[in-house]
């Protein structure tokens, strides 16, 4: 393995939470088999080197050279997620090329790019300039993916923009898929949303080859779809975070080690962990249903409450003075956890989530049952095959997220109709052990992966 070293993968992940973990954490799988890595990142949201010890990091500067990032000024943070993208693109777009030619040109073979599918085409022409190969990740799921590459024939039908009276009906061209499951979102840009979901299909299909955070037992249907139009070879070697590689001791802080031990002191499956992952905001009205829910619910719950998630209020500021101290010990709020440690707690009975495709692997591999209240785009295709195909969930509608509902919901979870649920779910769990160990598919298209990656420089 050793003689691998001094052939790099260059890496370019997407700046957001949910597109950075598993960049990362399959930079630590090609590391392990012997490549360095060097990742290239966008000075926003820039992490911190110190805990990835591993790689070698480097800044890529905004194209405001000398002025203010133009991400971080008020109209940027005003921006729905769609039009923060495409200025994110903008900014980055020359920076990048900039920064991928400085990198090869320090001397080490470099194997290939692999960058995060939402830059799409801004890294096809940079790549080719350096004469380097093109791979791309892929951080959702395959099924998502294929909904999302059928937006522009949906529109063409009228289903989309999505019409109310519709939201319930079966849309034949992406089943199970309903119209209110399809991958879209509020935006005031929504001709754009269909550009990227073009320029992301064009820039994975023109790629030497696409890398899927996904397992082939959990989206075998996708997958002979997508690979039957598909000119590239596609390996979906996930769920990236249980390979070896990346089962990691960890250092906790002190909020960590205030979670843990409130978690130890709960009974087996009793706990309902909340969160909505990094992205998605609500109402002040949701969220105070949300509180009013979970406290109605009486079960012990430990809520991630991230600062920014309730939009105009400061943190706890929306709940009634005295919400807090008259939980007690029933429930935690904190501002952020390690989920994958939680997700691993015996203590932990139902996961609350957004159905971000990171939690939704997350909460398979531990087994945990989810109650789905998707927010925005591929999580509504997430949800669905949760609930529906994989049967590991239950549906929690957004619109229809009062407190009572709430109340009933996490009841049904944490009882009875939550006993044939846990059942898939431990099955799913095994599932993926099994695709991840000796002769699995995920171990198969890894090594098949690893010999395409070499074959590049060869
Ligand atoms: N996460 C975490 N702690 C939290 C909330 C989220 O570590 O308190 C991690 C979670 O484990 C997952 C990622 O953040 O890896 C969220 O990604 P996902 O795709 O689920 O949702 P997104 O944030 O992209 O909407």
């Amino acid at each position: 393995m050793e003689e691998r070293r001094g052939r790099k993968i260059i890496m370019f992940p997407l700046p957001f939470v949910g597109h950075l973990n598993p960049m990362i954490q399959l930079a630590r799988i090609f590391h392990h088999r012997g490549f360095s890595v060097t990742i290239l990142h966008t000075s926003f949201n820039f992490p911190d080197p110190c805990h990835y010890p591993l790689f070698t990091f480097r800044t890529i500067p905004h194209s405001n050279a000398g002025g203010e990032d133009p991400l971080t000024q008020p109209d940027a943070s005003s921006m729905d997620l769609v039009a923060f993208i495409r200025l994110l693109r903008q900014t980055y777009a020359e920076p990048f090329r900039q920064s991928l030619a400085a990198e090869v040109g320090r001397g080490e073979t470099v194997c290939c790019l692999v960058s995060d599918a939402v830059w799409m085409r801004n890294t096809e022409v940079a790549a080719e300039e350096v004469g380097v190969r093109r791979m791309v990740l892929i951080t959702q799921g395959l099924a998502s993916f294929c909904a999302f590459a059928a937006l522009p024939l949906l529109r063409d039908k009228n289903y989309l923009p999505i019409q109310v009276s519709r939201l319930d009906e079966l849309v034949t061209e992406v089943p199970p898929l309903k119209v209110k499951d399809l991958p879209v979102m509020e935006t005031n840009e929504p001709e754009e949303l269909y550009l990227v979901a073009i320029d992301m299909i064009e820039g994975a299909n023109s790629s030497s080859g696409v890398i899927w955070n996904t397992f082939e037992d959990l989206e075998r249907l996708s997958l002979t779809d997508i690979s039957s139009k598909s000119q590239v070879p596609i390996f979906p070697i996930g769920p990236f975070h249980k390979h070896s590689d990346n089962v990691l001791p960890t250092t906790k802080n002190i909020e960590e080690h205030v979670t843990t031990n409130w978690l130890n002191k709960q009974e087996p499956q009793s706990v309902i962990y909340v969160s909505f992952g990094s992205l998605a905001d609500i109402e002040e009205k949701e969220f105070l249903e949300i509180a009013w829910g979970l406290r109605n619910s009486e079960q012990p719950f430990l809520w991630v409450v991230r600062p920014g998630f309730i939009r105009g209020t400061e943190w706890l500021k929306a709940l009634p003075s005295g919400f807090v101290e008259n939980i007690g010990q029933k429930g935690k709020i904190v501002k952020w956890v390690n989920q994958l440690e939680v997700l691993a707690h015996s203590a932990v009975g139902a996961f609350w989530t957004h159905c971000g495709w990171n939690s939704t692997l997350e909460s398979i591999c531990e087994g945990v049952p989810m109650i789905c209240t998707p927010c925005f785009t591929d999580q509504f295709v997430n949800a669905r095959y949760i609930v529906d195909v994989w049967r590991i969930g239950i549906e929690l509608e957004r619109t229809k997220m009062d407190r009572k509902e709430i109340e009933k919901v996490l009841r049904s979870v944490m009882t009875k109709e939550g006993d044939g649920i846990r059942e898939m779910c431990l099955k799913w769990k095994e599932i993926a052990n099994v695709c991840l160990g000796k002769g699995g598919s995920s171990s198969k298209h890894l090594e098949k992966l690893v010999d395409h990656v070499l074959s590049f420089d060869s």
